[in-house]
């Protein structure tokens, strides 16, 4: 087994790299959690993300004829490596554009979605951004009991209906939205549908939802009699849940090789902080630093694990949870480890990067109180084991 790159994943390194030092601030990693949602930064990202993409890495991993690269496995866990290590912007906002709605487009997308949406995800326009519509709020987990609903009338579906914690939204041009549009159906999954919404349109409501660090990542959208052609449909009618359990495998598949690049960087910045602190003969956070040391080489290894078996068009029924798993333990561990090194500086509130007494611009403050979070988003850290516990280990479901 070779445990090392090949020299074009090497060579990508180095040009990502280049690009850090060039284009972007170098240590975004450091104030992401405080900036990343002001109107400000969201200019920068946007900035950078076409940049990217005039490179083709916003969708490296997209087949040439979308406007990718046809990265090779090696070149995409190089590449979003670095993207973590370095929390390079642009990637994240886009994200549900490039990492899960584009793929499902090339799946079962008509063509004409194919043709008016890719080029726009591919090429970083604002018009390539998207939100996913799926949480509602009496529905989460159990995500197939949603209720919001598309009516057809003629060429149109006329949707009524309420979603939540939409990542997004408020700057999202369109929404990948999963509704009911089968009340009937014998079994819940079988009535959904996925469908396109413009944001634009007079009937979608955007309500902001501030997070515990009382910064603006999600929201409420409200639906009222918003009707959208029947050419917005993605895929097969009532085939919706089965779309989306596609489109949340790819969902994710995207995260877990940025996160352990980016977990390697906290790692190294509080190594770095506790040698310049004296703090690195104190036992008890040796023990931390040691604990995340090996997690995140453990998780490394899964991570590549999944990738591999994809590429290799083996099944990954559970690999993702896995990983997913793996990535919600060890952000809160390195949450938790990070405040205690900062130690009673990490109580500065609200969290104030420009503070004085303010350590790594308060970027552990930001994990620590998002990391609850983490967990819930894409699927809860408890259903990530349902799923290992059901699909690897062959028990039998939990409901
Ligand atoms: C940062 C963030 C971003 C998000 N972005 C989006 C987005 O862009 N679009 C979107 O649609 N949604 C988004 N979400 C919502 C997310 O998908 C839901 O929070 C998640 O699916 C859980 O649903 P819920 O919040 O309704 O919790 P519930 O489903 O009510 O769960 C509550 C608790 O019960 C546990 N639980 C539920 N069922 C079971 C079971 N069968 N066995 C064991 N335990 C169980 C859960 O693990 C959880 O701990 C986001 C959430 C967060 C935190």
């Amino acid at each position: 087994m070779d445990f090392k790159f090949g020299d074009k994943a090497e060579k990508l390194r180095e040009e990502v790299r280049e690009f850090v030092k060039k284009e972007t601030l170098h240590d975004e990693i450091l104030v992401q959690y405080q900036e990343e949602h002001s109107d400000e930064h969201f200019k920068f990202i946007m900035e950078i993300a076409r940049k990217l993409a005039e490179k083709k890495w916003l969708t490296l991993t997209w087949p040439r004829e979308y406007g990718g690269l046809g990265a090779s496995v090696e070149e995409r866990l190089a590449f979003f490596e670095q993207v973590g290590y370095w929390a390079i912007p642009g990637v994240g906002m886009g994200v549900s554009g490039t990492g899960w709605v584009g793929p499902s487009l090339m799946l079962f997308g008509t063509k004409e979605q194919k043709e008016k949406h890719l080029p726009l995800i591919a090429s970083g326009s604002s018009d390539g951004v998207w939100c996913t519509g799926y949480s509602e709020p009496d529905s989460g987990s159990d995500l197939a009991s949603l209720s919001t609903m598309a009516v057809r009338d003629g060429d149109e579906y006329v949707i009524n209906g309420q979603k939540v914690w939409t990542s997004a939204a408020h700057r999202a041009r369109w929404c990948w939205l999963a509704c009911r549009t089968n009340p009937g159906a014998s079994k819940k999954h079988d009535g959904i549908s996925l469908i396109i919404v413009d944001m634009k349109d007079p009937g979608v409501k955007v309500l902001p939802i501030y997070n515990l660090m009382g910064f603006h990542y999600f929201n409420e959208i409200f639906f009222t009699n918003v009707r959208v052609p029947v050419a917005n449909l993605v895929g097969e009618e009532n085939r919706g849940w089965y779309h989306i359990m596609k489109a949340l495998a790819f969902e994710r598949s995207v995260r877990p090789i940025s996160a352990t690049g980016s977990m390697q960087r906290y790692l190294d910045e509080l190594v770095h902080y506790a040698r310049e602190t004296g703090q690195m003969k104190n036992a008890e956070l040796r023990h931390f630093l040691a604990e995340l040391a090996s997690n995140i080489r453990a998780m490394r290894q899964c991570v590549f694990e999944t990738i591999w078996r994809e590429s290799a068009g083996m099944p990954t029924p559970y690999e993702y949870s896995r990983d997913k798993y793996n990535n919600d333990n060890l952000t809160e561990l390195i949450g938790i480890t990070g405040t205690n090194l900062i130690g009673a500086y990490s109580q500065i509130a609200p969290i104030d990067k420009d503070n004085r007494w303010t350590k790594l611009k308060g970027a552990f403050e930001g994990i620590y109180f998002s990391s609850p979070g983490m967990r819930n988003a894409a699927g809860t850290t408890l259903t990530q084991m349902n799923i290992v516990g059901q699909m690897g280990l062959g028990l039998p479901r939990s409901y």
